[in-house]
């Protein structure tokens, strides 16, 4: 008969509750990834570029250093683990839109944070439109996303630890000491839920912001594989000539569809971008968790103490979630402290004007 009971529940399988997995797997723990598979995820989705340099400030992403670290070992492991590659060491060639984001880039060269990962002497042909300058980024990449979640679920799936379903939260019964769905029985439940954490009452009081994204496929010949080009938007090579365009960031918007206005967008921008002609092959739509503070939001429910959450990764799924499922699982179960940046904790504020006149 199959094993229902396990240590951990893990709802969601995109980016977060998939490194999740991984981590607690590594330690040995049983757990259930339950997810619908949902073919418009953020995750399947995402370009799965990280790049240290992040904003219009461009600034050095928190942590940086540690976050990319822990992105390359897990996926040295998870590599050999699935026996394919799906990381990719790749360069960013980042072009100028302006004298102003050129003499800004110059002035935050006297950091030594940043000036780690840029070299301004990138003498790289390449196609994309240069008038103002470009530098390049070091130590950027991406991961082959969709295939990877594929891949590791169908692993999972294998192993007995994930199951494709769609869960309802009236299912899931709290038992106090542990939780029941269907005929399985979890300890603990780690909410990795992305996009969808609306559905969630237990934590649909926090701060979360969805941004829409809409990207493009396009078919282009004699671009340089090699490289990530950035000018406004991105290109991102995918398998033979076939490049990923994006992406949008939409705060208001009806539905996750793509839409005409957003392709005729990421075309314009594509055309003052490279000086070559292309195809769009395909156009795809998807919705990113991210929140106010633009950090992500890990811990244990304020009154719940078997509850946790793990999501608002943002814009900055794949260079965040190898680092912070470690520290999640390290702080299960070990009892490590959560970094006060992205500790559920500092918006106990929202749960206590939320619930002053209910009880959850
Ligand atoms: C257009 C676009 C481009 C992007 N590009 C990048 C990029 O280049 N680099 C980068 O790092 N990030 C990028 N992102 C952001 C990145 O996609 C997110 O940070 C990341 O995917 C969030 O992962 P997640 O696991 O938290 O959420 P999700 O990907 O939303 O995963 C949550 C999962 O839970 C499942 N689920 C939820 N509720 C239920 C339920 N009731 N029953 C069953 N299953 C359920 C969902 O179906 C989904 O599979 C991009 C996002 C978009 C939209």
């Amino acid at each position: 008969m199959k094993n229902k009971n396990f240590e951990f529940l893990i709802t969601g399988g995109g980016i977060a509750g998939l490194m999740m997995a991984f981590h607690l797997r590594k330690a040995g723990k049983s757990f259930l990834v339950i997810d619908n598979k949902l073919a418009q995820s953020s995750s399947k989705i995402a370009a799965g570029m990280y790049n240290p340099i992040s904003g219009k400030r461009m600034s050095v992403n928190w942590k940086a250093e540690e976050l990319l670290a822990q992105l390359h070992k897990d996926f040295i492991e998870m590599e050999s683990l699935l026996g394919a590659n799906y990381l990719v060491h790749s360069n960013i060639l980042q072009a100028f839109g302006n004298v102003k984001e050129s003499n800004d880039f110059m002035a935050r060269l006297d950091y030594p944070a940043f000036k780690q990962y840029v070299n301004v002497e990138s003498t790289i042909d390449c196609a994309l439109k240069n008038e103002f300058g470009l530098f390049e980024v070091i130590g950027s990449g991406w991961v082959k996303t969709a295939e990877w979640i594929n891949a590791f679920q169908d692993f999972l799936k294998n192993e007995g630890n994930f199951l494709q379903e769609h869960y309802n939260w009236e299912q899931i019964e709290n038992c106090g000491e542990n939780w029941q769905w269907k005929d399985y029985q979890f300890e603990k439940i780690i909410c990795c839920e992305g996009s969808q954490f609306g559905q969630n009452p237990y934590f649909n009081w926090l701060p979360f912001k969805l941004c829409k994204g809409q990207v493009l496929l396009i078919d282009c010949k004699d671009l340089n594989e090699k490289y990530i080009l950035k000018r406004g938007v991105y290109l991102v090579h995918q398998y033979d000539t076939i490049y990923k365009v994006g992406a949008s960031y939409e705060w208001d918007f009806e539905n996750a569809e793509p839409t005409e206005a957003g392709r005729e967008t990421l075309i314009e921008k594509v055309k003052q971008m490279i000086k070559l002609p292309f195809e769009v092959i395909d156009h795809l739509a998807g919705i990113r968790p991210t929140t106010r503070d633009r950090a992500a939001i890990l811990g244990q429910h304020p009154t719940v103490s078997n509850l946790y959450v793990f999501n608002g990764l943002g814009t900055k799924g794949m260079l965040q979630a190898p680092f912070l499922a470690a520290h999640l699982c390290n702080h299960l179960l070990t009892g490590e402290r959560l970094h006060k940046e992205i500790n559920l904790q500092r918006f106990h504020q929202f749960y206590v004007s939320s619930h002053s006149n209910t009880k959850v």
